[in-house]
């Protein structure tokens, strides 16, 4: 154990750097609060600096939605908030049917999104498409339109928070991993090869790797880690303005200012979590690629750059873990994102924020709780229910 004089304090402490960690630290840290924030690698090494930079409130869980619509609204005004827009590019985001009966389920879809009083995904028909973006494939026969969606550049958005944090006075200490955490009164310790840090709240957002701290702290959460693939291909005219995806197979697809095309759509690949790295699958990627030539013939023989595999945490449920712990007193959770959650880390930061320093954020969070997955269903469609109304 460490004498108390080597222990290094804030009032709170912020195991990981991805997105939600710098965006959380980032809110605390404007309220004043002291933070320290401890990542095992480098700042936006993990899911956070290596995503398809998709922000997109299109096609999201019912529950996420609140959510994804108060974080799209901060990243329309992201430089006013720190300083810097993050590469944010409101492109709009269209979701392609293909068939009559993918158009059908885009129709069911926006007509639920309707019930529960969202209007931000509208239905298309196929002109509409195809004068939005003329390069696709005619067989195309409609879609679902987000226009105030878009892309970002993650490595830029997550160390702009990182840097907006630090400038307002929070510290962050890279290649610090945490080994253990531990509550001994009213104060949290973090224990890490580079010594031992103390605060009074401590809030894990360590992506895939959560569930072990969150194991620590006596709380077993079906949280696992999958391989995600991307790949960019060689530069190409301009022929796509929106973010597009599509109804009846993965894709995410987006072609940058520079001409390069950047490909994926929850394509999974390899997951080492102890070697804390991610590997492609080159067999997996083809199938992507196929997909990609269906809707623009002319990409035929276009060139793949490079492709890799960031390493991200799923949940049973699809849903991440947004919630104060129900074992120990000041310790708090945001993780397992599921392959979407670079858009939500602006706005889930400020609402972690909140659920730290003032007991209750703006928005419900009682859908992402900890605790949900012993629950019953009953009770789970009850909070989602309640959140929507809310
Ligand atoms: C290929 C790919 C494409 C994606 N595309 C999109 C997209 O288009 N749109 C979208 O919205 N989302 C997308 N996502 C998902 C999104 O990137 C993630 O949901 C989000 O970045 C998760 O952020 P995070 O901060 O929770 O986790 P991470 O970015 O994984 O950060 C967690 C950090 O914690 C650190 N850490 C772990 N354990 C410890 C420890 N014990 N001590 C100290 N530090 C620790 C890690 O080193 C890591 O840096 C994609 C993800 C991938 C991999």
């Amino acid at each position: 154990m460490n004498d108390a004089s080597d222990i290094q304090e804030a009032d709170v402490l912020v195991v990981g750097g991805g997105l939600h960690g710098t965006s959380s630290a980032f809110h605390m840290t404007k309220r004043g609060v002291k933070v320290i924030v401890l990542e095992a690698d480098y700042v936006a090494r993990h899911s956070s600096g290596v995503n398809a930079g998709g922000v997109r409130t299109l096609g999201r869980p019912v529950p996420e939605i609140p959510l994804a619509l108060m974080s799209r609204e901060i990243w329309h005004s992201m430089t006013d908030l720190i300083g810097e827009d993050g590469g944010f590019v409101a492109s709009g985001q269209l979701k392609i049917a293909e068939t009559d009966d993918e158009l059908d389920a885009c129709r069911q879809r926006v007509a639920l999104l309707e019930s529960h009083g969202f209007t931000h995904e509208k239905v298309i028909d196929r002109e509409t498409v195809l004068e939005l973006e003329p390069a696709l494939a005619r067989h195309v026969t409609g879609g679902i339109w987000a226009e105030r969606d878009g892309y970002a550049l993650p490595f830029k958005t997550t160390t702009a928070f990182r840097l907006a944090a630090q400038k307002l006075g929070a510290r962050f200490l890279e290649g610090t991993p945490v080994r253990r955490i531990e509550q001994r009164g009213t104060r949290w310790f973090a224990y890490t090869p580079r010594g031992t840090f103390s605060a009074e709240k401590l809030l894990v957002t360590a992506g895939a790797w959560s569930g072990e701290l969150a194991k620590q702290a006596g709380e077993a959460v079906p949280v696992h880690p999958e391989g995600l693939m991307l790949m960019v291909t060689h530069r190409v005219a301009p022929f796509c303005r929106a973010t597009l995806g599509a109804t009846g197979r993965p894709l995410s697809f987006k072609q940058f200012d520079n001409g390069t095309v950047v490909i994926g759509g929850k394509l999974i690949g390899i997951a080492d979590l102890a070697n804390r790295h991610g590997e492609v699958d080159f067999v997996r990627l083809v199938k992507s690629a196929r997909t990609v030539t269906d809707l623009f013939p002319h990409l035929k023989h276009l060139g793949v750059n490079r492709a890799w595999a960031g390493v991200e945490a799923f949940t049973e449920d699809e849903l991440p873990v947004i919630s104060a712990s129900r074992t120990a007193s000041n310790l708090y959770y945001s993780f397992g994102y599921c392959g979407s959650g670079f858009q939500l880390g602006p706005g889930c930061g400020k609402l972690v924020s909140e659920l730290m320093l003032d007991g209750a954020p703006s928005i419900s969070l009682d859908a992402f709780a900890i605790d949900r997955f012993g629950r019953d269903a009953a009770s789970a469609q009850a909070d989602a229910t309640q959140l929507i109304t809310h």
